[in-house]
């Protein structure tokens, strides 16, 4: 196997294609296999478990964030254009709308888990962290009391 990829890469001229084709999935992505190798075939993970513990905290502290930062671009008398100004200003239903956000990103999540489709089910974690870390620095980033005259 070794023999043919080399000489596969000497012919080709390029190392990078042959090993790819070459990559077949093999059981030492598994390392320290457990008992019963059904279960490793399926590979189902608690929705629990310590990814996911890790990106929901992610999503409740991007969420944290994107709440304060709302908070300060309104005590500096600029506008927020996602919600409502009077929703903003009345910052217990803001924090439970910014909750809820979190509960519904954390419910899609353990949807997507359910069903069976663990990509997603990361994913929906992964992208709702990125686009609330992205509006809350963007909130942060807006200059106080710089009239814009472009868009
Ligand atoms: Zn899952």
């Amino acid at each position: 196997m070794l023999v043919l990829a080399t000489s596969l890469g000497a012919g080709k001229a390029c190392a990078q294609a042959p090993a790819t084709e070459t990559q077949t999935p093999s059981p030492v992505v598994a390392p320290a296999v457990g008992k019963n190798q059904a279960q490793e075939h399926v590979q189902v993970h608690r929705f629990w478990d310590k990814k996911n513990d890790w990106l929901f905290a992610g999503i409740g502290a991007a969420r944290t964030f994107d709440y304060f930062s709302t908070l300060n671009l309104r005590r500096r008398g600029d506008q927020e254009v996602l919600l409502s100004n009077a929703i903003v200003d009345n910052h217990a239903e803001f924090a439970v709308i910014e909750a809820a956000g979190t509960g519904v990103s954390i419910g899609a999540s353990y949807l997507f888990h359910h069903y069976g489709h663990h990509k997603l089910e990361r994913w929906t974690s992964i992208v709702h962290f990125g686009l609330a870390t992205s509006g809350a620095v963007r909130n942060y980033c807006l200059k106080t009391a710089h009239p814009r005259t472009g868009p």
